[in-house]
């Protein structure tokens, strides 16, 4: 008898005449991500003043807030969130990013900042429902990618770690986006002050049960100087940044700093701050898999909860009709074998509904493995 299936050998091809072509895939691959250009959405959250706008603007070199208006007290007291948009187009060698940056202004502003995430969950929410609603429309190929990837939550270098306002917050969203804490204006703290509230703070956070960003595994081929990056990477969270949107001159060079009576803070020295290990986690390593994350984790999780929560409305909705139909019978003074043997119909709807109930047991099992098989400790 003939083998079905055999196990797959590779050989590679020395002479030029067997070369098949397939070694231009990733090229092909490569164009025709570069054609679409790459989409990326940030988010930024913290308290005002914690230097999240002059961040961003270093980040990405540009002037994203030129018409921001800076609230007054009296304008900040009320316990309102807003999310505004800036979107811009960078190109570099030919490559194409649509950046997104959300901000949150009012965010831990108000007197009473019970809920001030409620805004930032919704928004994170709503997006995911229009891509739900956009993957199972018509237009699929030509979907608008809105969805959050990243959120950057800003913590104060003032306090003892974290702040109540900044559990709940991230407890609340952690489930939702990748969280990415930084540890704002580290030039007002000494290096070991850095040191020990970085410490407190990856303290606080497993303590509470945050689910911060993973950084994924390194494969264990790679050499020793990428895994040591890598180590370096994860040691460093929460990231001590440093902000500025002035260019200084010194000695010949140029740089973005921040200039004191005593003396010059470089933004991209990595002496100062973690602010180039943050750019290149973001823009050079990661960017790719915190939007597989947000794909294959988050928004897969607000999938399986939606159709969870349609199956349960429609075995609701047809059981309500079976009971009614059942109630019609006996009122009719029809006997119940009948009425319910409107019969054939009857039955298939009830096997319906144990189809839908076992997807849902499904589903459960699904989200369930999702939300505890996720990736390990950083
Ligand atoms: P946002 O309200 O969080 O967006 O904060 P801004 O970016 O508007 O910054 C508020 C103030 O903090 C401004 O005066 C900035 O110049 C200053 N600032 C921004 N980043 C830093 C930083 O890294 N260190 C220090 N010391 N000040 C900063």
């Amino acid at each position: 008898m003939e083998r079905m299936s055999s196990p797959v050998r590779f050989r590679s091809s020395r002479k030029d005449k067997e070369y098949v072509g397939f070694a231009t895939l990733p090229n092909q691959v490569h164009r025709k991500t570069v054609k679409k250009g790459f989409i990326f959405t940030l988010m930024v959250a913290g308290e005002s003043g914690l230097g999240k706008s002059t961040l961003v603007n270093s980040l990405f070199l540009t002037d994203l807030y030129k018409d921001r208006k800076v609230l007054n007290a009296e304008e900040r007291i009320t316990p309102t969130v807003d999310i505004i948009k800036h979107t811009i187009g960078i190109e570099e060698k030919g490559v194409r990013l649509q950046l997104t940056i959300l901000d949150t202004p009012g965010f831990g502003d108000a007197v009473n900042n019970t809920e001030s995430w409620k805004e930032i969950e919704d928004y994170i929410d709503q997006q995911f429902e229009q891509y739900f609603r956009d993957e199972s429309g018509l237009n699929r190929k030509n979907i608008q990618d809105n969805r959050v990837h990243c959120l950057l939550y800003f913590i104060s270098p003032f306090g003892h770690g974290l702040r109540p306002l900044d559990v709940e917050c991230m407890k609340a969203l952690h489930e939702k986006v990748n969280i990415v804490p930084v540890l704002a204006k580290a030039d007002s703290l000494t290096p070991a002050e850095v040191r020990r509230k970085k410490m407190k703070i990856r303290e606080e956070i497993e303590y509470f049960g945050i689910k911060i960003y993973q950084f994924p595994e390194c494969d264990s081929d790679e050499d020793e100087e990428f895994k040591q990056q890598d180590q370096l990477l994860k040691d460093s969270v929460p990231f001590a940044v440093i902000g500025s949107n002035l260019q200084i001159e010194s000695k010949g060079r140029k740089f973005r700093g921040r200039l004191y009576p005593w003396g010059v803070v470089e933004v991209e020295n990595p002496a100062h701050s973690d602010f180039l290990l943050l750019r290149n986690m973001l823009v050079r390593t990661h960017m790719q898999d915190l939007k597989d994350m947000t794909r294959e984790t988050h928004y897969e999780n607000y999938r399986a909860q939606c159709i969870q929560s349609m199956t349960r409305m429609v075995v609701r909705e047809r059981r309500r009709s079976l009971r009614d139909k059942i109630q019609q019978g006996s009122e009719l003074d029809i006997p119940l074998p009948l009425a319910v043997v409107d019969g054939e119909k009857e039955r298939l709807i009830l096997e319906k509904d144990e189809e839908l109930r076992r997807m849902q047991e499904v589903l459960e099992r699904i989200q369930d493995q999702m939300q505890h098989g996720q990736r390990g400790g950083c």
